[in-house]
């Protein structure tokens, strides 16, 4: 096991970065200074690394490297203590340049998970990293730090990915980013579901539908069993955001479908968002002063070639319009009159705003921005007028529309929507108008279908199709992943997908590709 010698100027700096990491307060930097003795003499019964590593949010000078210990029943005793672990970075695959090293606390009152911001890092390289406890060593993972603002990038290469039900198939996909050279893996939400059913079971959920904290983490750590997944994890660094089923289905800011009292709901979604931040490697954490609220949504630079912003489409969102009198959550309705509101909003005001300040100062070539689920429109005309699925973009026309027009309006090159949520792959041209020939293409939209979750009917689809012109691909039939080559003259989308259900040994082809020219809004057959 390596061990390195630490100056003491290491030390402080240490110091600074734990003051820096949300979940190590005074009382881990009181371990510093006396060392840490229930790490190094720890002797494991059984692998406590079982749930892997992870690296998360990374910026030009920092990356964040995430573990959580798994303590099994032949360690019980440890359940309770507080157990001191060393974080180490390195310069190279082989592990013998060692770039830097962070000793963390961590116990039951977070799960055992380990939050390190690993700073001071050069911009745009990849490091390796791996986690020391006792007797017991993490597998080794690989970490990459973002590209300084004002480097002159030539690519960016990414894995998009989003809804991935355990139930539902195995996580091919992820074996196939895990391979791929990537820069980053975006995935878009739905990471764990939590709920079942029972028409499509290829495995089986630990348990049932969680609502309480424990409940919640007992199914993060299942889907973090998955070799697939970790793999995906341990190669490559990722770039989150989160939908409905890391909470519950459809949910709506404080609202879900039963019409649960708000106040009870929200301690469930503080529950399902503490556990949420356990598993991934995020900066942040649920909020000091309220837990049920936490900030996810965010904004990474990628040199001068892109801005990338990840949105959260749940958290601050206007409760779906026009309801079911007895029920919360989406539904198919035509004729809602509440659509026209143009108070309702999808992101909340303020992220609203904080988006399209962002859009409109960003100087870098590409404006990436990566939410949870579809923006152009589904709709289908019936013979009582245009239908509206009330939990998607549709729902929020109003929203979408100042969105958009924003991006019209500032005559901004460059806008790419990525997104997830529907089980199909989709490319469309963004108007402010949607479908509306009159309206000129003012954005391009990529939407990856699901790792594992079942799509919806052909027959559905062939009438969403039909309905929206601005949709010029639309596959719900295989599951799978899109890769996005961001070069300074263009982007390259390619989806990459296996049939459904998604088998433990499926096979990838290309399903189609799409290209976007720098300064020419919209899609174009590649
Ligand atoms: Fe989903
Ligand atoms: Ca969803």
């Amino acid at each position: 096991m390596n061990r390195f010698l630490v100056s003491r100027r290491d030390w402080q700096r240490r110091a600074l970065a734990l003051a820096l990491t949300p979940w190590l307060g005074a009382g881990a930097q009181a371990q510093l200074n006396q060392g840490s003795a229930m790490g190094s003499g720890l002797r494991w019964q059984v692998d406590p690394f079982s749930l892997g590593v992870a690296s998360g949010q990374p910026q030009s000078g920092s990356v964040v490297l995430w573990t959580r210990l798994h303590i099994t029943e032949a360690d019980a005793a440890l359940q309770a203590q507080t157990i001191a672990l060393v974080c180490e970075v390195f310069a190279d695959e082989a592990l013998r340049q060692p770039v830097r090293q962070w000793q963390v606390q961590t116990d039951a009152s977070r799960a055992h998970s380990v939050h390190v911001v690993a700073t001071g890092l050069q911009p745009g390289r990849p490091y390796w990293y791996r986690f020391v406890c006792g007797s017991a060593v993490s597998p080794v993972g690989r970490a990459r730090t973002s590209p300084g603002v004002d480097d002159p990038v030539d690519r960016l290469r990414i894995a998009l990915a989003s809804c991935q039900h355990y139930e539902q198939g195995y996580f091919a996909a992820h074996r196939e980013m895990a391979r791929s050279d990537l820069d980053l893996v975006l995935f878009v939400g739905d990471y764990i579901y939590e709920s079942s059913n029972a028409q499509y079971l290829l495995r089986k959920h630990i348990g049932g539908v969680p609502t309480l904290l424990d409940e919640y983490r007992q199914r993060h750590a299942q889907y973090k069993t998955d070799a697939d997944l970790q793999a995906c994890h341990a190669a490559h660094t990722w770039v989150m955001t989160w939908d409905d089923h890391e909470v519950d289905n459809d949910y709506a800011n404080n609202q879900d479908r039963r019409l649960t009292d708000p106040q009870v709901f929200l301690r469930r979604r503080a529950a399902a968002y503490q556990a949420y931040f356990e598993h991934m490697p995020l900066r942040l954490g649920p909020d000091a002063a309220n837990a049920s609220q936490m900030r996810i949504y965010d904004r990474m630079v990628w040199g001068r070639l892109a801005d990338l912003w990840t949105l959260d489409c749940r958290q601050y969102r206007d409760h779906q319009a026009c309801p079911d009198p007895m029920r919360g959550g989406g539904r198919v309705v035509v004729g809602c009159e509440a659509l026209a509101n143009p108070s309702r909003s999808m992101l909340g005001m303020a992220q609203e705003q904080w988006l399209s300040d962002g859009l409109t100062r960003s100087t870098q070539r590409w404006k990436l921005v990566a939410q949870s689920t579809q923006v152009s429109s589904s709709g289908v005309i019936t013979p009582m007028g245009r239908s509206t699925f009330t939990d998607g973009w549709d729902g929020y026309p109003q929203a979408r529309a100042r969105l958009l027009g924003t991006v019209a309006q500032a005559r901004m090159d460059n806008v790419v929507m990525l997104g997830g949520d529907v089980h199909m792959n989709v490319a469309a041209q963004l108007r402010v108008q949607p479908n509306n020939e009159r309206s000129p293409v003012v954005a391009s939209e990529i939407v990856t279908t699901s790792v594992t979750s079942r799509g919806m009917s052909e027959k559905l689809l062939a009438q969403i199709r039909d309905s929206n012109p601005d949709i010029v691909h639309a596959r719900a039939d295989e599951r799978g992943y899109t890769l996005l080559d961001v070069r300074p003259e263009g982007i390259h989308a390619e989806f990459k997908t296996t049939p459904n259900p998604a088998r433990v040994d499926g096979v990838f082809k290309t399903q189609a590709q799409w290209a976007i020219r720098a300064g020419v809004a919209g899609l174009q057959k590649a």
